[in-house]
């Protein structure tokens, strides 16, 4: 069965999309079927794995809607063992049917029942908010990613995100667990590394995972060119980063890789959308 991670806390511009696109790949390169659905109307993910308007074929925008099922949108990516299924919100009057579909809160995990024994891994990205399509995602996954940008002082993201999780728990999703913290454009050298670093030990000590994702000039540029980060540039530090984020993240759950599996491959599931 997949594990399912949102990636997700409510702040801007902290790496959650590019921690999902760039570990997503990763747990790809390490053959582990995968699939990422991008839940964020804005559609960075698309943008980063160089999904244009004219190669997008549908998306949740259409799954919400049931004019296609799950398994018709998902769109192959250029590693073999990624899938991806955009977002493809296309006007605002979309993103608002989109944001009131999603108020249904059993909305993702009663479409994505029938994938996740074809995945070992499901990622979801999430926009900068807690409501709609982020507790969507979060009713329906094994675990949440926190990404935190490395020298910002204010945890005030991660405390509402832990506090909206204990209601998620309360109401929706029992077993919900928190996959980890992850500290993203990491900059060992700094005076305010060093502070913050403190005070997420004083705070989060359990939650916080042993890798850290560096800050990188190729992660963005690698998006810029519509790919993830292994395929732009395999050995920059960023794509070693989300390398050793997934090895450390596959040591824990025990996923053998897909070679050693007899299960379907992802892309026997495909529909016509062919990215
Ligand atoms: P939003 O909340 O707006 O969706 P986000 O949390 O998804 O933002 P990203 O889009 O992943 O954040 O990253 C914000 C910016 O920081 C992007 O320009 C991205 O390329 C850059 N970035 C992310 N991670 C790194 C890194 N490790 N090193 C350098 N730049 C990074
Ligand atoms: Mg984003």
């Amino acid at each position: 069965m997949g594990r399912i991670i949102t990636i997700a806390i409510p702040k801007g511009g902290v790496g959650k999309t590019t921690t999902a696109v760039n570990l997503a790949a990763s747990f790809a390169a390490f053959e582990r079927r995968t699939l990422l659905i991008d839940a964020d109307p804005f559609g960075a993910c698309s943008m980063s794995l160089g999904f244009t308007p004219e190669k997008t074929k549908g998306g949740l925008y259409e799954v919400f809607n049931f004019v296609y099922s799950m398994t018709q949108v998902i769109h192959r990516t250029e590693l073999a063992f990624l899938d991806f299924v955009p977002a493809n919100v296309k006007a605002p009057q979309h993103e608002d049917r989109l944001q009131r579909l999603s108020e249904n809160r059993t909305m993702l995990r009663n479409v994505l029942r029938q994938l996740v024994p074809h995945y070992d891994y499901i990622l979801i990205d999430t926009p900068p908010f807690l409501r709609g399509l982020t507790t969507n995602a979060l009713s329906c996954s094994d675990s949440v990613l926190v990404p935190m940008k490395s020298g910002h002082f204010s945890l005030e993201g991660v405390d509402k995100l832990f506090r909206h999780l204990e209601w998620i728990r309360e109401t929706a999703n029992r077993t919900l667990q928190v996959e980890g913290i992850l500290q993203t454009m990491y900059e060992p050298h700094l005076k305010v590394t060093e502070i913050s670093d403190r005070e997420l030990q004083l705070r989060y000590r359990k939650h916080l995972l042993r890798t850290s994702i560096p800050k990188n000039t190729h992660l963005t540029e690698a998006s810029f060119y519509g790919k993830p980060a292994i395929l732009f540039n395999a050995t920059s530090r960023g794509t070693l980063g989300y390398m050793e984020l997934a090895r450390e993240l596959m040591g824990r759950h025990a996923v053998p890789n897909a070679a050693a599996q007899a299960g379907t491959p992802a892309s026997g599931l495909q529909g016509p959308a062919q990215g």
